[in-house]
């Protein structure tokens, strides 16, 4: 019954010349995400209102369910555009309409919201309002108008032809991913870094990712895992461009020369190193790590200061202060739980210490760096070099 979405955005923050970033990162965004659902559409910007409309049939729930994945999206409104063909007929066709929607037994409060955006057009909004509001009475018994806090708003728009839209689904909220500029996703197999990575798309930021596999340590299907997490992920986001470095040698030649309580922060810094240095080569303004205050021993508070430590990018942890439980929640929301639980073992598993430390004094872990002073730097480069970039979404 539809033919079109109107498309609300929130409006704050985008004044002047950030209004034309948002909106066309936002059109470019919603054309993305309708690309795979059953039929065509077109996207465009109009008067300040951002429409998509179906060139003939399509699949309505997926093509909600898409939109419901588009940052920077409040509400989307399912709309049905007749010809103009007099406001009789007009009258007629808002009653089948509510019919079709409400049901013939609607007993909803309403308000009638004209509006004229063409001028030519022979009644006045107000007039209208009145007149569809009397032939809505009739035809509704149980219906009453309320115009301070109905329940059921009918728009109707007369543009060149007459759009009509009552119900608002809720989009996501947020900002459409490319408004704000991109960061490197340090991205593993766990339930933690895919949801930290959705989290911080949600303000705008484009994602690339990356990902440290330790093969024969770490197995094909681990890393599979991942690609399949940033193909769940780049749902919401639109495309990402995974780097999969090999990190196997840098990690021996770790455990061989380091105290082995302190393998997981020296891995862990290495790691930030990295995807430093592929940041600073992609163009990308931050980095992004799913760690969450003493969720374990390498995030205690001491821990995280002896990571970020090396690294001069922002690192932004989009759940530093969550509880597990509710970035399961999340997990769950985003469709990557299921996904992240597969239980293979990620490469910081396999040279953990039984006693790890957790209170790690930045002299003493500088100090055991040095005893890899040796061979780390061309490993570290040689790691960038060889990364495997898989484009994924
Ligand atoms: P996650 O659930 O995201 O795996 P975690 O609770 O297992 O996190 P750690 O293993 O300490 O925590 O990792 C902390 C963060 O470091 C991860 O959220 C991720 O951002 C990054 N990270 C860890 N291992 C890898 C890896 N193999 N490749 C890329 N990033 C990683
Ligand atoms: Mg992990």
């Amino acid at each position: 019954m539809f033919h079109a979405f109107l498309i609300k955005y929130g409006e704050i923050g985008i004044k002047g010349k950030n209004r034309y970033l948002f909106e066309d990162a936002l059109v470019a965004q919603i054309r993305h995400a309708l690309k795979p659902v059953e039929g065509e559409f077109r996207v465009t910007k109009e008067q300040g209102r951002i429409y998509a409309q179906a060139q003939g049939d399509f699949d309505f729930d997926e093509a909600v369910d898409a939109l419901r994945r588009v940052f920077g999206i409040v509400g989307i409104c399912p709309v049905v555009i007749l010809e103009d063909q007099g406001f009789e007929k007009l009258g007629e066709d808002v009653v089948s309409y509510l019919k079709e929607q409400y049901g013939e037994d609607c007993d909803k409060t309403f308000k009638v919201h004209a509006k004229r955006a063409r001028k030519t057009y022979p009644m006045a909004s107000m007039e209208m309002n009145a007149e569809l509001g009397a032939r809505i009475l009739d035809a509704f018994p149980k219906m009453q108008v309320d115009v301070h806090k109905p329940e059921l708003m009918l728009h109707v728009e007369i543009r060149e032809k007459i759009y009509l839209y009552s119900d608002v689904i809720p989009g996501p909220g947020g900002m459409p991913v490319g408004t704000n500029g991109k960061s490197m996703l340090l991205l593993s197999g766990g339930i933690d870094s895919p949801v930290a990575g959705y989290m911080v798309a949600k303000r705008g930021v484009k994602i690339d990712a990356v990902y440290f596999h330790a093969p024969p340590y770490t197995s094909e299907r681990a890393k599979q895992k991942v690609v399949d997490l940033a193909e769940k992920v780049s749902r919401f986001t639109g495309p990402i461009y995974l780097y999969v470095v090999n990190f196997t040698d840098i990690q021996l030649y770790i455990y061989e020369k380091c105290p082995h309580d302190e393998l997981t922060i020296i891995m862990r810094r290495y790691m930030m190193r990295i995807a430093e240095r592929i940041a600073e080569k992609t163009g990308c303004l931050g980095l992004i790590t799913g760690e969450s205050i003493g969720q374990v021993a390498s995030q205690t508070v001491p821990s995280l200061a002896a990571t970020n430590e090396v690294c001069t990018m922002p690192v932004f942890r989009p759940l530093i202060a969550f509880d597990k439980e509710d970035i399961v929640t999340i997990s769950k929301q985003i469709d990557t739980y299921e996904t992240s639980i597969q239980p293979f073992e990620d490469c910081c598993t396999i040279f953990v210490a039984k006693h790890p430390v957790t209170k790690p004094n930045v002299n003493v872990i500088r100090r055991s760096e040095q005893k890899l002073a040796e061979k780390i730097d061309e490993m570290v480069d040689k790691a960038i070099e060889t990364a495997e970039l898989i484009v994924v979404g």
